[in-house]
């Protein structure tokens, strides 16, 4: 199928030639005409599919004839749980509404809310926003939702897992009861499926193996190493692999911060990505991470979630995610749109537990490489996991034991086929 066939609006089609997209992805291919025609979708798809122009582009189609907005009450509306997927679906209605005359703003915390009051005064007819600002600025009147025809919520499950399912329900409340309501998410959780329920009507499921197929274009290995030795491997594979640019995974802000500073001091240029940074500190670390001026990004779970970078060659988890989804999205953030991506994860006795359920959401072990002077003291065999899981702590460590005297690399393990999908979801620590 080409985008031709679709049905879009001329327009549409002009600004997806230019961006030299030609056969859509399966999920656009299935959400496009379904959106299209009206239909309420529930579909399970995360970043890296084409997502975003599944929705983005049948809603812009809805909008196209339609006259424009003069005044702050939107005709569609798409939540996003963080300020940077809400940007990136944003620049993303700009880029597919490029030849349209379209009024599209985007609202988020953590900036000024008086330019946004400004922004929304001047008219909108499409609006992306975190839930949060959405409420306040519609607390302060200076927006309206009786008009609302078309709801997205996008990465539904991680709004979850951010605890804004208040604020999403107060949001639904202030919603006309007859509209169009589009669902995405990662995961289905028993809490994801109950909101769905409540929801959509007759909804169009849509399901494709985004995980998967991203994960299998993706190589993925694990270097064992002692926990206090994981920076000196991070900054020595960064020189000795001479990796142009990577994602650098931390599970906490202050183990983000505590690594910049250790790579800055080997001389490389590093900066950190988190919840604890303005916004105006994180939209600059990530625009330069994106024009190839940032070497290295560290970054927590939540901040890098659905951040958009194309061809990054490599993923680092410095540190193992407590959910083992999150280990899925983040290799999903390499390998994107047919790139060959690489992920690398450094792990100590301690995350034991950790490796194990990633291992069972993979289907598989992770291909297992010991660098040559960095054979741990501590070795991930002999680690006994924790018997009960503890949020934001690892496995108990395991006993000692002196590396064995083979400092060849040893490949142990076959590259793991993430396909599991518990639909269990854990509040990430950010
Ligand atoms: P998303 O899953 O929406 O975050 O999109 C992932 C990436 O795929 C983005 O960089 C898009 O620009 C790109 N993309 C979306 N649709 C297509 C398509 N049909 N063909 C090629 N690339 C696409």
């Amino acid at each position: 199928m080409k985008f031709t066939e679709l049905g879009l609006h001329e327009s549409l089609l002009k600004a997806v030639t230019e961006q030299q997209y030609d056969t859509p992805t399966p999920i656009q291919a299935q959400a496009i005409p379904a959106v299209m025609k009206g239909n309420d979708v529930l579909a399970s798809a995360q970043t890296g599919t084409g997502k975003t122009a599944g929705f983005v582009l049948p809603m812009l189609h809805r909008l196209a004839e339609r006259p424009r907005a003069n005044s702050a009450r939107p005709l569609a509306l798409i939540l996003t749980p963080t300020r940077e997927l809400a940007a990136q679906v944003h620049a993303s209605i700009e880029t597919y509404g490029k030849y349209m005359d379209l009024r599209s703003a985007v609202v988020f915390g953590g900036v000024k809310i008086n330019p946004q009051i400004t922004a929304l005064r001047r008219g909108v007819d499409l609006l992306v926003a975190t839930p949060g600002r959405l409420l306040d600025l519609h607390q302060q009147g200076a927006l309206k939702l009786d008009q609302v025809e078309t709801l997205v919520l996008d990465e539904a499950d991680r709004m979850l897992d951010m605890g804004f399912i208040h604020d999403i329900r107060r949001v639904l409340a202030m919603l006309p009861k007859q509209r169009q309501n589009l669902l995405f998410s990662a995961t289905f959780s028993g809490e994801i499926q109950k909101l769905a329920r409540g929801l959509l009507r007759n909804p169009v499921e849509i399901s494709v193996a985004p995980v998967s197929t991203a994960a299998e274009r993706v190589s993925q290995t694990l270097h064992p190493v002692d926990k206090g030795r994981k920076a000196e491997l991070l900054s020595h594979l960064i020189r000795d692999q001479s990796w142009h640019q990577a994602l650098v995974f931390s599970r906490t802000k202050h183990g983000a911060n505590k690594l910049v500073k250790r790579l800055e001091q080997d001389g490389i240029q590093s900066a950190a990505i988190h919840g604890n940074k303005s916004q105006a500190q994180r939209t600059k670390v990530l625009d330069q991470f994106k024009r190839g001026s940032l070497q290295i990004l560290v970054a927590t779970d939540i901040a890098a979630r659905g951040i958009d970078i194309d061809q990054l060659p490599q993923v680092v988890n410095f540190d193992l995610p407590d959910v083992p989804e999150d280990y899925v999205h983040r290799i999903g953030r390499t390998g994107r749109a047919g790139a060959e991506g690489e992920a690398v994860s450094l792990v100590c006795a301690d995350e034991i537990r950790q490796l194990k359920a990633i291992e069972r959401v993979l289907k598989g072990p992770i291909s297992q490489i010991t660098v040559p002077g960095f054979e741990p003291q501590n070795r991930l065999e002999n680690a006994v996991p924790s018997a009960a899981p503890r949020r934001g702590g690892a496995g108990r460590p395991g006993p000692r034991q002196k590396a064995g005297g083979d400092s060849r690399p040893r490949r142990t393990g076959r590259s793991g086929n993430p396909q599991g999908r518990s639909g269990r979801r854990e509040r990430a620590t950010v």
